[in-house]
Order: structure tokens, then C-alpha cells, then sequence
């Protein structure tokens, strides 16, 4: 058994530590040894000694400590990673049997703070965002192929963020199945009946969002409703919603909107893939400009039965809020000038910082300037492969609306 140093902890925020969130900030460090490497695994006491668990020391990161079990003295070794992919797996193959392809692991929602896992058939995916996770490496690709045999394996460790916890962008084919690299650039996977290729080594997260899956087939469903709709797919990628709703109804024309040339490029591919490349039209342009051009026009107000709003994370933190509450807001004018009356407005956000209630409030304010009313049908957030877990308020980060234009 290892025995590891011991960080004791203060009060400070003690009660959110406790109920197991895994972060800790230096203000809650009461002492610590001298000299500690990064990457240290170390045992945390409470204030009275309680014992808290093991966790992964980083001097160099905002969050110095990451907790990874409620046991001490916990080596991360491949058995630790093993147990750890086994209980996640089970999760997915009981609520979500039918996906082949599906987010493994969703770090401290699946109790590995600092690493993602994806799956995508026969090829896995893993993304390191913390140090402790990058020093035990070699033990967790042990356990990957251990748990998941998958014939590819690559290292999307290319995300800017690393850069927070020190580390280096690496991106690495560990195994390629025999497949070229070309080949796992255009990845052919099938996802609910939906075929994409997916570009496995420069994609966007690891090549889809998996998160907005469960929300693409429920717009299918929703859509049910609109025979025959003109759909508008704003922040498309390589087509999800845009898909969805082609592949809802064979009379529905489609228009996605991405500012990515490459992401357009895979969209109209996907398109052809599951033949619907007559009902879809991919326009690479800025959103903001495509709906301030569109909105100024008056043969296309009203021209919609349904709008989608998906865009990125405009904000990483508290300080630039305003700015994104501000693109939020106009995109919802935008969108409601250009949706008729009866029809229906998707919309998402993806930020942490942009609340539930805020997200909604933006949605309201929009209605108020462009007269519109607004009924509220449903709320949505991230698939189930992406866990929610109430004492990390942070694993709750993708939020959505229904809306219908009274
Ligand atoms: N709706 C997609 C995911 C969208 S991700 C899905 O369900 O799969 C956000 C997308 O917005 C990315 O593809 C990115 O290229 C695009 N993007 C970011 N800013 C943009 C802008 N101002 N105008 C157009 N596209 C933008």
C-alpha cells in the first residue's frame, strides 16, 4: 500500500469538498509539504482529519488538488483505470444499449477529473486535461485496451486548455486499426440511423458532439408536427440538426449555416451519406451576418417553421458574460424575425456561465423587442452519456429550449 503525503484542508469551502466535488483551490489548503512534485498523488484531510481521499497534486493549475477516490492511498494504476471504464461502460450499456458510439468517459462526472473518453465503433478517443491523468498515462491506455479492445486508438490531446495544468498539445495514433491516416480523417460511423464520417484527428471535441445527440432525434420527433418544414440549422458542424430534420420528413428543405469551410465540406458529405443532399443547403458564412442580412430582408421574415441555435461557448468565464449575453440576445431577435408564427425555436447553450434561467431570460427579452409571444414546450440538456451529477453543478453545462412563436 502507498502511503502518500497528507494536504490538510481548511474550512473554505469545506462543505462542497466534502459532498465530493473533486476540485480543490489553493485558498482551501490549510497545509501542505514542502517541495510536492505536480502530479504527486496525495492523501486530503478535512479540518478535523477527516479523511477525504486521494487526490492528484498541481501547483501549476488553478485547482491544485483533483480528488479521485473517497479511499486514501489509492495507486492510479491500470487496475484503478480499469475499475473505473467498467463502471461507466455498464452505464452506457444499460441506458443507452443500442450506441455504438458514445462519450466512455465525461471526466468528473465519471469520477476522472481531467480526461474524456469517446467511442465511436471500433475506434477510441482519449483527451487529457490534467496532470496527475498525463503522469499515469501508460496505466490508463493499459485499461483502455484492457476494457474496450478497440482496433484504433488515438490521442486527441491537442486542446488549448492543457496548457492551464502545463502540459503540452500532443496528437497521437496509438493504433490505426489499418486504416490510414486518410481514412481516419473521413471515420464512416452510423449513430441512430444517421451516417457520418467523422474526421477522428483534427474534428471539433473528438470529431462530433456527442452531447446534442439525444436533442438531433428528438427534433425529429418534434417536427412530426410541421409537414413539409423550411428548417434553419444555425452553428451546423457537419450537420446534426440539419440532418435530423432532412431525414424527418422527405418534403423538408434545409438550410445549415457554419462559418467553418471544412465542417461545410463534411456536412454536404453527411448529406449525401444518408441521401438527403437534394433537401440540404450548407452555407459557409458567420452566422451573425447571415441572420442580420437575412433579417434585414423582408421576403424571408416569417419564412421559417423551425429555427436552430447552437452555438459555441461564446464565454469561458465570468468576465466576458456581458459580451455573450449581448450575442446570445441577437441571435434570438434575429431568429424570431426570421421564424413564423406557429413555429418552432431550438435553442442552446453550451456555456457553464450561461444559466438555465439565463439562457431563458435572453429567449424572453428577445420576444419582448421583437413582439413576439413565446410558449415554453420543453426544456433539454446534454445526451445521458454525459452524466449530471448534482453535487458538480459544473457537469450540468448544456442547456436548451423549445420554443413556440405564439
Ligand atoms: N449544432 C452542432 C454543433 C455546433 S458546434 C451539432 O449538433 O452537431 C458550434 C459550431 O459553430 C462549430 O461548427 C463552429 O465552426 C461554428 N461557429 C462558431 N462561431 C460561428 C459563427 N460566428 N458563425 C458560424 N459558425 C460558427
Amino acid at each position: 500500500m502507498p502511503s502518500h503525503p497528507i494536504v490538510q484542508l481548511n474550512r473554505f469551502e469545506f462543505r462542497r469538498i466534502r459532498a465530493g466535488h473533486p476540485w480543490v483551490y489553493e485558498r482551501s489548503i490549510a497545509s501542505i509539504p514542502d517541495e510536492l512534485q505536480d502530479g504527486t498523488l496525495v492523501s486530503v484531510q478535512g479540518p478535523r482529519q477527516e479523511q477525504l481521499g486521494t487526490a492528484i497534486y498541481n501547483a501549476s493549475s488553478k485547482i491544485r488538488l483533483r480528488i479521485v477516490d473517497p479511499r486514501i492511498d489509492i495507486a492510479l494504476d491500470s487496475a484503478f483505470f480499469a475499475e473505473r471504464l467498467s463502471r461507466a461502460l455498464e452505464y452506457r450499456r444499460q441506458l443507452l444499449p443500442r450506441r455504438t458510439c458514445f462519450r466512455l468517459i465525461s471526466a468528473e462526472s465519471d469520477g476522472l477529473s481531467g480526461l474524456i473518453i469517446d467511442c465511436y465503433e471500433a475506434a477510441t478517443l482519449f483527451q487529457i486535461t490534467s496532470v496527475g491523468i498525463e503522469r499515469h498515462k501508460d496505466a490508463l491506455i493499459s485499461a483502455i485496451h484492457d476494457v474496450l479492445k478497440p482496433a484504433i486508438l488515438i490521442e486527441r490531446n491537442d486542446v488549448p486548455n492543457r496548457k492551464w495544468e502545463g502540459l503540452t498539445q500532443i496528437r497521437k495514433i496509438h493504433c490505426d486499426g489499418g486504416s490510414s491516416e486518410a481514412e481516419l480523417r473521413d471515420y464512416p460511423i452510423q449513430l441512430e440511423g444517421t451516417r457520418y464520417q467523422l474526421n477522428l484527428i483534427e474534428g471539433n471535441k473528438t470529431g462530433l458532439y456527442l452531447d446534442q445527440i439525444d436533442n438531433h432525434q428528438r427534433l425529429r420527433a418534434l417536427l412530426a408536427a410541421y409537414p413539409a418544414p423550411r428548417v434553419l440549422d444555425c452553428f451546423s458542424y457537419i450537420g446534426g440538426f440539419s440532418l435530423a430534420a432532412a431525414m424527418a420528413d422527405p418534403q423538408a428543405k434545409v438550410i445549415g449555416i457554419d462559418q467553418s469551410a471544412e465542417c461545410i465540406d463534411k456536412a454536404r458529405h453527411n448529406a449525401a451519406l444518408n441521401e438527403v443532399e437534394s433537401q440540404t443547403e450548407f452555407i459557409q458564412s458567420n452566422v451573425f451576418e447571415w441572420l442580420r442580412t437575412q433579417s434585414e430582408s423582408d421576403s424571408a421574415l416569417g419564412s421559417f417553421d423551425c429555427i436552430i441555435l447552437d452555438p459555441p461557448s461564446f464565454t469561458k468565464n465570468r468576465h466576458t458574460i456581458d459580451g455573450a449575453i449581448r450575442g446570445y440576445k441577437e441571435l434570438h431577435v434575429r431568429a424570431l424575425k426570421l421564424l413564423r408564427s406557429g413555429g418552432l425555436l431550438l435553442t442552446y447553450s453550451c456555456s457553464h456561465h450561461i444559466s438555465e434561467d439565463l439562457l431563458r431570460s435572453i429567449a424572453f427579452e428577445a420576444a419582448l423587442d421583437t413582439h413576439t409571444h413565446l410558449v415554453e414546450l420543453e426544456s433539454q440538456r446534454q445526451s445521458l452519456d454525459h452524466p449530471v451529477v448534482p453535487h458538480i453543478p459544473e457537469s450540468y453545462y448544456l442547456k436548451g429550449f423549445v420554443y413556440r412563436k405564439q
